[in-house]
């Protein structure tokens, strides 16, 4: 099977793990704990986690015969909008990784695909897709400010928080305000 060059990971990505330090030598183990910065497009269109934003690695790294195995959390602050009012949410979100990475020219490296199993490249592993996933899969797709969001009217675009229990467009055609005022009493 023709393999694809391996494209360099940048060790100084958020997400790329440096796994020199870890023995290849199974049951071998080392942490990672450290806070870094959010990389781009981690969330979905109305919410997610904003570039650059505090997030936390609390991961184990463990060799296994074949490769890299990565287990931990990985927290962070989320921002978006709510999907009905459009007023800001903030909100924290911690996921939880798995990841198996193969060492290049294991067995499992040459028996899968780069999309089942991700590769030990230069004794670097890019977690990024796998928290990218985990984070979309965590998140909302229709995300609320609160379960309960009544929403905009969509008359006049005010929260419906804000407007009293009666509030009504049904006056704003001008003839039926002018048979209102015709009928309210003088004051
Ligand atoms: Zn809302
Ligand atoms: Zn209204």
């Amino acid at each position: 099977m023709p393999k694809k060059p391996a494209s360099h990971l940048n060790p100084r990505s958020p997400l790329v793990l440096d796994t020199r330090e870890l023995p290849r030598r199974p049951g071998a183990m080392r942490e990672v704990v450290r806070v870094t910065e959010a990389p781009a497009d981690l969330g979905v269109e109305m919410i997610g986690v904003a570039q650059g934003a505090e997030i936390s690695l609390d991961l184990r790294l463990q060799s296994v015969s074949e490769g890299v195995l990565v287990t931990g959390t990985v927290s962070g602050p989320v921002s978006g909008e709510c999907g009905r009012c459009l007023r800001p949410i903030s909100d924290s979100l911690t996921v939880t990784v798995q990841e198996l990475f193969a060492y290049e020219n294991s067995v499992l490296d040459e028996t899968t695909d780069e999309d089942e199993f991700g590769r030990v490249q230069d004794d670097l592993i890019d977690l990024e897709p796998a928290v990218r996933d985990a984070v979309v899969l965590a998140l909302p797709t229709n995300p609320l400010c609160r379960e309960d969001c009544p929403g905009l009217c969509s008359e006049c675009g005010v929260h419906w928080d804000d407007l009293p229990a009666d509030h009504s467009h049904e006056l704003a055609d001008p003839r039926w305000a002018a048979l209102h005022n015709l009928t309210k009493p003088e004051e």
